[in-house]
């Protein structure tokens, strides 16, 4: 621990206290902008509405396979029955084919009106189907804008920061400069230790930990030498007699 350094330099070590907070909490900013939960739940929920979006087109791609193969089987029964009716119109068959027929193209029909049904249901399932998706589609796009812009926000807000930490490292450098390595290397050790490494003596409390000193600490510091380095006896901090 250095005994001695010039009181000038000493009571510049509160700027740069100054500057190690400012740079801290710039640091503490960084880490907990709300823009990176934002960007987390954005993230999460794009995947959701992605993988979302593919299993109701799936769905799609099924409802119109089957929608395909009941079309065929229709246009079977239709061919079947016009065939039917055509020789039925001809009369040429004999009478018990004739009747046959007649069987046939009554249960046609029935087939016929049934798988009809059947389209349209599906036709109905594929409105609905079409409309989910149209809605999944505008939910993700919303959810891309948002995530997007959040991304912006965080790029924005990083920048300024890492303007901000790059001023105050410059400045930091600038107020060290000529200072004893000594008196340095001791503000760093206290700093390491997470505290604010030099506080003003305000009176009879330490601004660094904001604590008053007791009154035979604060007679020891008084009867010190001007350029003598003197501590806090509560928090550590180098403490600057202004
Ligand atoms: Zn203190």
């Amino acid at each position: 621990m250095p005994a001695k350094a010039d009181p000038f330099l000493q009571r510049r070590l509160l700027d740069v206290a100054r500057i190690d907070q400012a740079v801290a909490a710039a640091e503490h900013r960084r880490r907990t902008l709300p823009e990176l939960a934002q960007i987390a739940d954005g993230t999460a929920t794009v995947q959701k509405l992605r993988g979302a979006l593919v299993l109701r087109q799936a769905e799609i791609g099924d409802l119109d396979r089957d929608a395909r193969k009941l079309d065929n089987e229709i246009d079977a029964v239709r061919t079947r029955a016009k065939r039917d009716t055509d020789r039925l119109a001809a009369g040429s068959a004999p009478a018990k084919d004739l009747e046959n027929m007649q069987h046939e193209l009554t249960s046609l029909a029935r087939r016929q009106s049934s798988l009809e049904d059947d389209a349209l249901e599906l036709m109905e399932r594929r409105e609905l189907a079409d409309a989910e998706v149209a809605r999944t589609e505008a939910d993700l796009t919303a959810a891309q804008d948002r995530l997007a812009a959040a991304e912006q926000r965080r790029g924005d807000a990083f920048a300024d920061i890492d303007d901000e930490l790059k001023r105050a490292t410059a400045e930091r450098a600038d107020l060290l400069d000529g200072m004893p390595p000594d008196l340095i290397k001791l503000y760093e050790q206290i700093r390491a230790r997470g505290r604010t490494a030099a506080g003003a003596l305000n009176g009879a409390r330490c601004e660094a930990c904001r604590m008053d000193l007791d009154r035979s600490a604060l007679n020891d510091i008084w009867a010190a030498a001007p350029d003598a380095v003197v501590r806090c006896t509560e928090c550590g901090a180098i403490l600057i007699r202004t």
